[in-house]
């Protein structure tokens, strides 16, 4: 990276970093200005090595929206392919937990313990 480049990462480094933290726990998103729903998929700056959320259909992404793409929990409404998969495929993290609870295979009955751990 040219010192150039790296000053440019420094500066943008803790705008990336206030992106990514506002999506935390958040998979959809809206551009600024549009009711259009998206995907959400970290996206790597090109040769500054940081990584923002941005719409999974990439539409839109410029550093201008690094701070302008807001989280929403509204379904995903964009008809682009990768948005589309967003929307039929959420995180495992997004999934409701009561559902996550009926899904597991726990084993039932008495005698089910841990095993033991060391020798
Ligand atoms: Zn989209």
């Amino acid at each position: 990276m040219t010192g150039r480049a790296q000053q440019l990462r420094d500066a943008l480094a803790p705008e990336a970093d206030n992106a990514s933290a506002r999506f935390a726990g958040h998979h959809r998103g809206r551009l600024p200005g549009s009711a259009t729903v998206h995907g959400v998929q970290m996206q790597a700056v090109q040769g500054l090595g940081l990584h923002v959320p941005g719409p999974s259909c990439h539409v839109g992404i410029g550093i201008e929206h690094w701070t302008a793409f807001e989280p929403t929990d509204d379904p995903i409404t964009c008809q682009r392919a990768a948005c589309v998969h967003a929307a039929r495929n959420p995180p495992k993290d997004s999934v409701d937990v009561h559902q996550m609870l009926l899904d597991l295979d726990v084993p039932q009955g008495p005698g089910q313990q841990e095993a033991p751990t060391g020798t």
